[in-house]
């Protein structure tokens, strides 16, 4: 259960034992340490304040945390003995489609006659304004969302449970360090605003999201419900991770050249079973590319801020980031007859990295189980 839990990793969360407060503690192999006793922003509920504090704090407290676990100085808890929180207190919250293969699949399988990716697709990271107050840590239930939904061949709307409810595949990016309105943040600079990387889980209602996103985007299809990691990884773990990112034809423009990929191996793991093994390095876009087309028009961000890839598709089948393209549209049944989620059915999404040690660093999971629809 320690594995992937190093000393190279150290990812952050906010823990409580019975009858005591919540703060920040990390992983450490089978354990989870008590570290709020190493700086006075440790001390919280939330990782907010730390993160706010910049990268030459969050490099010099890692350097602290590492040797204080090292020596045994910080008192250490059964991973499985402790609750864990949400871990950061969550601003405003963007969701892009970074995936070529991902945005390419959606494209066949709802505009099967035209071309499958639309015209902007190469040119920016196209994504949406999601809803940062229903992002849940990881083993909240959810609750099967109702709404309105029209199937291509009916004529007119019903209400009712989605019944294609579906999972997205993705990795979020947690920013530390804000900008102000008015300002941009470069390409270059990701590495001073972004504190680190959770898992995350975009459910998602398919046949209410089909209905609703003409002309303005996802709304109610997609407002339920976003499960993140209870871990947040920091960007120093994953540096032995960084990798070239896909050749990008045509160039981008000046602003958004730069960046690169991360080379994170995910697992969709559907009751118990692996159905999919989504690559992260095959991504069109770059999170640095990401984060300077959200502020390129000035737009500012806070710390909690949080940015996620959109789904995590590679080119193979058995890399598909979401039940609609595994079952492409609910017409090819997959892992033995499956097409969308089930009430009761549990989804986990396992991540993995290379870690700066020379072995593995296992991301924190996301898990939830689908309960059924309100009366
Ligand atoms: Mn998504």
């Amino acid at each position: 259960m320690g594995e992937g839990f190093g000393i190279d990793h150290l990812p952050y969360g906010v823990f409580s034992t019975r009858g005591s407060a919540p703060r920040v503690g990390v992983r450490y192999a089978d354990t989870v340490v008590d570290v709020s006793t190493v700086r006075p922003q440790l001390d919280r509920p939330a990782l907010n304040d730390f993160m706010a504090l910049g990268p030459e704090a969050w490099a010099e407290t890692r350097s602290d945390i590492a040797g204080q676990v090292e020596a045994g100085a910080l008192p250490a808890f059964p991973a499985d003995e402790v609750a864990l929180h949400l871990p950061f207190t969550v601003g405003d919250y963007v969701d892009f489609y970074a995936s070529l293969h991902h945005a390419s699949n959606v494209g066949r399988i709802f505009r099967p006659d035209q071309e499958p990716l639309l015209p902007n697709w190469r040119h920016l990271p196209v994504g949406y304004h999601g809803r940062g107050g229903t992002v849940v840590v990881s083993g909240t239930p959810v609750v099967r969302p109702c709404g309105q939904r029209k199937g291509p061949h009916e004529s007119a709307p019903t209400y009712g449970p989605s019944r294609r409810l579906d999972i997205e595949a993705e990795l979020g990016f947690v920013i530390g360090v804000g900008s102000e309105l008015g300002s941009r943040i470069g390409v270059d600079e990701l590495q001073d605003h972004v504190f680190g990387v959770v898992g995350l889980n975009d459910w998602s209602a398919r046949d209410i999201q089909a209905w609703e996103y003409v002309p303005l985007g996802p709304f109610l299809g997609k407002s339920f419900a976003t499960s993140v990691s209870a871990w947040v990884t920091p960007l120093a773990a994953l540096a032995a991770a960084r990798t070239e990112l896909p050749e990008q034809d045509p160039a981008p423009l000046p602003y958004l050249a730069g960046g690169h990929a991360l080379d994170v191996d995910v697992a969709v793991v559907l009751d118990g079973d692996v159905v999919s093994r989504p690559p992260y390095r095959t991504m069109y876009w770059s999170p640095a590319q990401m984060l300077a087309h959200l502020t390129v028009n000035g737009a500012s961000t806070r710390t909690g801020d949080l940015f996620a890839s959109g789904t995590i598709s590679g080119p193979e089948p058995d890399t598909r980031g979401s039940f609609l393209e595994l079952s492409w549209g609910g017409k090819e049944p997959f892992a033995g007859g499956r097409t969308f989620l089930e009430d009761g059915d549990e989804v986990v999404l396992r991540y993995s990295a290379p870690g700066t040690g020379g072995g593995r660093i296992t991301l924190g999971e996301v898990a939830g189980r689908i309960e059924p629809a309100l009366p």
